[in-house]
């Protein structure tokens, strides 16, 4: 949009930009098209734009591809967006607490956004948790701040948000805009920022949760040491430092990204086996091998049993949290079956004498590292969707947080139970089959 029709926009809408809503409004038309270009739209790419304003990168983002959702906050600018857009979805609502969740029904989307400054932190971090249907984000940012997620380890720049996004994210500084092409013109300058998924096994795999805390304490006190910060969750630093590669004197801004997801991963017993190095160990478990009637026929190996389709034993755990949402992992890219699909919230094959229920427990403890009762749904009978298993469907109820290993889980993420159904309807494809399948009966057995 140019300055002039910009100006005449406002004029229309009897309006003009607002500073409490970080109104900045770009007005150079070239630089539009070349922000949106940094996305490579194509027409079947779904997107979805932060503040879209006037349509400065709505316009070149529609021109092309037309499956777009805009969120924005500005009353003033609904009816006008509705009426530019007519095809695109349009949120009236922030952006700090827009339900990311909501999205996965819609599949994978491109995220763009010139951002108003005064929450840009809150947005970045709301759309980039570890559960995001989001494949790249674009955004325009103040400066500093993208200089800071951008930074590189030992820099007064780096800090706790450079570091808790860059384990999941690659963030690229593009380019700086000059202030005068925004009406009104900022006080600083801004700069384009574009996040993507760091590709499988750059970093060292970790838990997430364990990263975020020790992050959190480590830059909690930036002139501390990191000895004493990380005190209440890593007695054991000196240790740690030196398996790390990092001085005892080390402070937080000193440690590399690559460097706080070892650290993450490191137990008193060694760092924990990489998933990507060491796969899974086809061969060394045993499960009971079962006929028809579920009774124990013999037992065979993991391999064996899939190998040779053999009837076997399995179980899933629905957990529940007091408000009714379902806790759903995404498996790691490293399952041999099934990977980076979503599924129970802990599943797993019932050991050579093993019982279902004690299964279940040992899973929850496992997978999720917590002790809970579970309670048995019904035994669903050996199928194609389950992997010829008889599966023993459990229930339990627990408030998180789950440690999740990240051999076993890439993340995991609690949803109400509307936003599941809605996404299995319109993404069957999103979820392990074995996942359907319980779902399917705990829906039928609850009703
Ligand atoms: N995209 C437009 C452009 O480039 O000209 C406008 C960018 S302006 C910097 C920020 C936009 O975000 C404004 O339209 C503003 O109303 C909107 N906005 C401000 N706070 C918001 C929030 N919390 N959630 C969603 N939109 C918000």
């Amino acid at each position: 949009m140019k300055l002039s029709e910009l100006q005449a926009t406002l004029s229309e809408l009897n309006a003009s930009p607002t500073k409490s809503l970080g109104q900045n409004f770009l007005h150079d038309k070239n630089l539009a098209e070349w922000i949106i270009s940094q996305l490579d739209l194509s027409p079947s790419d779904h997107w979805l734009e932060i503040g879209p304003g006037l349509g400065s990168l709505t316009h070149p983002a529609c021109e092309r591809s037309s499956h777009g959702i805009l969120i924005e906050k500005d009353d003033r600018l609904i009816a006008f967006l509705r009426q530019r857009y007519p095809k695109l979805d349009l949120v009236h609502g922030d952006a700090c607490d827009f339900d990311v969740r909501n999205l996965f029904c819609g599949g994978p989307l491109k995220v763009l956004g010139n951002l108003p400054y005064y929450v840009s932190s809150q947005i970045l971090f709301n759309f980039t948790a570890d559960a995001t249907p989001a494949t790249v984000l674009l955004f325009t940012l103040q400066k500093e701040l993208a200089q800071r997620m951008a930074a590189s380890a030992g820099g007064k720049e780096y800090g706790a948000p450079t570091v808790l996004i860059g384990r999941r994210w690659k963030v690229e500084l593009l380019r700086t805009l000059p202030a005068s092409v925004f009406l009104p013109a900022p006080k600083v300058e801004s700069s384009v920022i574009r996040l993507t998924p760091r590709p499988s096994g750059e970093l060292p795999a970790c838990d997430a949760a364990r990263y975020n805390t020790l992050v959190k304490l480590g830059f909690s006190q930036r002139r501390k040491q990191l000895g004493k910060l990380l005190a209440p969750a890593l007695p054991q630093w000196s240790e740690a430092a030196e398996a790390i590669g990092a001085p005892v004197t080390s402070r937080a801004e000193s440690l590399s990204i690559e460097q706080w997801c070892k650290l993450a991963a490191w137990t008193p017993d060694g760092p924990a086996t990489d998933p990507a190095s060491g796969a899974q160990d086809l061969h060394g478990e045993t499960f009971d091998v079962v006929n028809a009637l579920d009774e124990v026929t013999g037992q065979a190996s993991r391999f064996e049993v899939h190998e040779q389709r053999l009837r076997h034993r399995a179980v899933h755990i629905f957990v529940f949290n007091a408000a009714g949402e379902l806790f759903l992992q995404k498996r790691s890219r490293w399952k041999d079956v099934c990977p980076l699909m979503w599924d129970s919230s802990a599943a797993g094959h019932v050991n050579a004498g093993e019982d279902y229920a004690e299964t279940a427990v040992r899973e929850l403890r496992e997978e999720l590292g917590v002790d809970a009762a579970v309670e048995f749904v019904e035994k669903i009978e050996p199928c194609a969707e389950t992997g010829e298993e008889f599966v023993g469907l459990y229930t339990a109820a627990h408030e998180g947080p789950f440690r999740l290993p990240p051999a076993e889980i890439d993340c995991g993420e609690w949803f109400t139970l509307y936003q599941i159904v809605r996404w299995v309807e319109a993404r069957p494809q999103d979820f392990a089959p074995g996942f359907l399948k319980c779902w399917d009966v705990w829906r039928r057995a609850r009703c």
